[in-house]
């Protein structure tokens, strides 16, 4: 009688219908939903289920295997802050990398950096460069300022070929570690991250949420304590479609110039050249970077201690 009863709760079985619900081992028992207006895409590409829909609420929805990648309503959240956590914390970034990052977004805010003189980007699947392109504009903008080179590929491969102390930064845009972005977060793709940096080169990675994945944060962060000599740091964001609706990133610099990111020297604040085309920036500040450094102390206690 009483399993029935759970059944027919209209709380339960009336959730699902016409809402994008996003289930995955990586953050088991619970799945944020979306409603669903109409699906604009479904695809396959050689790496992922690519899926485009229209929400309610917050706008069109990039989804690759069955995972929130951005919608239009967040996404200046993390793009702005993956990009200007490092790139306003040294002087003068010239040639900035970045790895994953199909969408463009990315791209968009590194542009909005004068002193950047070549912007080049390694995305693996050609498909979401595509899908963004027709489904984001105001996203895959960032595809369209000339300093940008685009390479279809592995991200680990590609950073193989890079010559030593290449870039002043490498922002690693990726998707979660199950699929392909997996090798991302493993020691040996953070040591050729480290060799293509300059000395005082900066990284900045997606590294999850320390509501879900302190587990993955430990390991992330021992690994970049034992390869950037310079300096390791955890910094987090809020993104509402994101689970746990936070996430977090692991900027750290190589040995050479101190870097102090908390205190970042590089303003773009008032000095903004593209945002006529791009629109203003709409969530980082100097203030939120400084303060995005700040940790909840149970995170505070693991990532110390690391
Ligand atoms: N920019 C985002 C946002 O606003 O939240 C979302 C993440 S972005 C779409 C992640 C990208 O990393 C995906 O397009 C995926 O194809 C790419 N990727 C995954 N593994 C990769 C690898 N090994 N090399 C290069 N790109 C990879």
């Amino acid at each position: 009688e009483e399993a029935n009863n759970e059944k027919e709760s209209p709380y339960i079985s009336s959730i699902l219908p016409g809402w994008f619900s996003e289930i995955s081992p990586l953050w088991p028992g619970e799945a944020h939903s979306l409603k669903v207006e109409k699906i604009l895409f479904q695809g396959k590409s050689d790496y992922q289920n690519v899926m485009v829909f229209q929400s309610s609420t917050y706008g069109k929805v990039l989804i690759l295997d069955g995972v929130i990648q951005l919608t239009e309503r967040d996404e200046c959240a993390y793009q702005e802050m993956i990009t200007h956590l490092p790139l306003c914390s040294i002087p003068n970034p010239r040639k900035v990398l970045v790895i994953g990052g199909g969408d463009g977004g990315v791209l968009r805010e590194v542009s909005r950096h004068s002193s950047v003189e070549q912007m080049d980007i390694c995305e693996i699947d050609k498909m979401v460069i595509d899908v963004s392109k027709q489904f984001f504009p105001n996203v895959a903008i960032g595809y369209e300022d000339p300093r940008v080179k685009l390479h279809v590929g592995d991200g680990v491969a590609f950073l193989k070929n890079v010559p030593e102390g290449t870039y002043d930064a490498v922002i690693v845009d990726s998707s979660d570690p199950i699929g392909p972005a997996q090798e991302l977060f493993e020691k040996p793709f953070f040591e050729s991250v480290a060799r293509a940096l300059r000395p005082g080169g900066v990284i900045c990675t997606q590294a999850e949420s320390i509501w879900l994945h302190m587990h993955i944060i430990e390991d992330i962060v021992a690994n970049c304590r034992q390869i950037f000599k310079g300096s390791v740091n955890y910094a987090w964001t809020t993104v509402p479609t994101y689970p746990s609706g936070v996430i977090g990133f692991m900027v750290c610099s190589t040995e050479g110039p101190a870097v102090d990111f908390k205190n970042p020297i590089n303003p773009i604040d008032a000095d903004d050249s593209h945002t006529k085309t791009r629109g203003p920036l709409k969530f980082y500040n100097s203030e939120i970077h400084s303060a995005s450094f700040c940790l909840p102390s149970f995170a505070k206690r693991v990532i110390e201690s690391k």
